[in-house]
């Protein structure tokens, strides 16, 4: 048995390296956000409650409680779901002039629906923009 020689070149690899590991495809950024998926694997365990994340994804393990996601998203849709359910109000009122009991019939559950529907989607987009930009806290390196 002979030893290999050290200064022989070496053999081309016949299998060039694949950058990109198999997995799952990560949903897009809309269908994450609507659907509440997974911004890793595309399962839907984004969400524990109807606005509560889970702490960590049951499928793939993503640590979701180390996002921070704030309350941007909440001050954001106070303001537009304001103005827009106080603008038709109004526009109700002069137009109709339904009694009070209607008006507060209507925007009451509609003030109520669409706080809960958009900060939801408007969290998940949020988290999963974190998660796709790697956003972290500010850090100012020397
Ligand atoms: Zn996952």
């Amino acid at each position: 048995m002979t030893a290999p020689d050290p200064v022989a070149p070496t053999p081309p690899n016949p299998v060039p390296p694949n950058p990109v590991p198999p997995g799952p495809v990560p949903p897009s950024l809309v269908e994450a956000s609507l659907k509440g998926l997974c911004p890793r694997c595309g399962s839907p365990t984004l969400f524990s409650g109807w606005t509560a994340f889970s702490d960590r994804c049951r499928v793939c393990g993503l640590d979701i409680a180390g996002f921070n996601v704030g309350d941007g998203p909440a001050a954001f849709l106070i303001l537009i779901l304001g103005a827009i359910v106080v603008g038709l109000a109004i526009w109700l009122q002069l137009t109709l002039a339904p009694p009070f009991w209607v008006q507060a019939l209507i925007w009451i559950p509609v003030t109520l629906g669409g706080t809960m529907w958009s900060l939801r989607i408007t969290k998940a987009a949020l988290l999963v923009s974190e998660y796709r930009n790697a956003a972290r806290e500010g850090r100012i390196t020397p």
